[in-house]
């Protein structure tokens, strides 16, 4: 493995084919994206802020939505919780849903509706980071911050076929220089775009398209083993399991939720009534007094960043029925569930259970 160059090693004829190779691609390449037609850096704001953890094919049409429901600071300020649950329900990492509107109420009260346009402003809203703030900045302002997220550090440690790690503070450091190095001052929003791009269609993590990459020709990688063992990492992501069981109380055509507490996952969404553990081995507690478990489905795993959710439902009936009064569960028809958000995979599990043609489905393999 190569070390990491020293920066004057790299000439100045090197950076400027660079940006040239990458920009002339970009012109022809880029991606035609809803949040790439506009300048406004509120739509921009919103497009990060869905992009941070969520593919752009996914991302997408959870835009277009939500700035068509909600096209300026102003609106999402005054959207109402539930509203903008719905509106976010499926994407996951609902705190970035919750930031938003924080985000926008204070712009709204501390800067009479006006955006932030310094990168201190950007910087200062819920939820956005350095990675965020350049993007903002130079898209909205054209102002010259480099952009570093994986797409970028993947791109610099193969172009460089540097050895430096992403998760370590002196390598962090190491490719913030080589990324403001690299940066096209003149063109900042083209730039960060381009590079971004090629590292999501052309330098993917697995498979990279060499053969067809506009920097093949100044890539330390090309053509050796390094592809695919760049970028590094020093430290490995511990991924805890989690098993959940969700309780399903049917009783005279509705269900019993409950919404969940404003932190951790799926913060403020509606979820079944829920028993966790951290092992396959603790049984699920038993049903509330009065119900008996008639049916148990198995959901397919969930990943999230650090942690594997095992899921299961188990499906409770009451006989005789029981006074759900005595519960302290909001009772919802279960023709209405639409009308809810919920975590993914509750969502995508609801939405096939109470279909109406669909019954039988879990009978021949009890899996969703
Ligand atoms: S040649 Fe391959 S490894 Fe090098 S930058 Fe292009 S896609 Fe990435």
């Amino acid at each position: 493995m190569h070390k990491v160059p020293q920066e004057s090693a790299l000439p100045e004829d090197f950076v400027l084919s660079f940006r040239s190779k990458l920009l002339d691609w970009f012109h022809l390449n880029g991606r035609d994206l809803p949040w790439r037609r506009t300048k406004d850096p509120y739509k921009i704001w919103v497009s990060e802020i869905i992009l941070q953890q969520t593919q752009v094919v996914q991302g997408r049409a959870y835009y277009e939505r939500f700035i068509s429901e909600l096209p300026n600071v102003e609106a999402l300020a005054n959207v109402s919780e539930d509203r903008l649950l719905m509106l976010w329900q499926g994407l996951g990492y609902y705190s970035r849903a919750h930031n938003l509107k924080y985000s926008a109420q204070k712009i709204m009260t501390e800067h009479g509706g006006d955006f932030p346009n310094t990168p201190e402003g950007v910087r200062s809203l819920k939820g956005v980071g350095p990675y965020t703030t350049a993007a903002i900045m130079s898209i909205a302002y054209d102002y010259p911050l480099a952009v570093i997220d994986g797409n970028v550090y993947r791109v610099l440690s193969r172009l460089l076929a540097s050895d430096a790690p992403i998760d370590t503070t002196e390598g962090k450091r190491y490719y913030e220089e080589q990324a403001d190095r690299f940066l096209d001052k003149s063109s900042p929003s083209d730039y960060n775009q381009a590079i971004m791009d090629l590292g999501a269609v052309v330098c993917t993590p697995r498979n990279p398209l060499c053969r067809s990459c506009p920097v093949q020709s100044l890539c330390q990688s090309y053509g050796t083993d390094l592809v695919e063992l760049l970028p590094r990492k020093e430290k490995r992501t511990q991924v805890a399991q989690r098993y959940m069981y969700f309780y399903l109380y049917l009783h005279d055509d509705s269900f019993a939720v409950e919404r969940r507490e404003k932190k951790g996952i799926w913060k403020g969404l509606y979820q079944l009534p829920l028993f966790v553990s951290n092992s396959a081995k603790t049984p699920p507690s038993p049903p509330l007094e009065g119900w008996t478990v008639v049916d148990e489905l198995v959901l397919p795993d969930h990943r999230l960043s650090h942690r594997l959710l095992h899921i299961k439902v188990l499906v409770c009936y009451s006989e005789p029925p029981v006074d759900t009064s005595s519960h302290n569960y909001e009772w919802i028809h279960t023709a209405d569930h639409k009308e809810y958000a919920f975590p993914k995979p509750l969502r995508a599990f609801l939405d096939r259970y109470f279909a109406p043609s669909s019954p039988s489905l879990f009978d021949d393999e009890k899996q969703l």
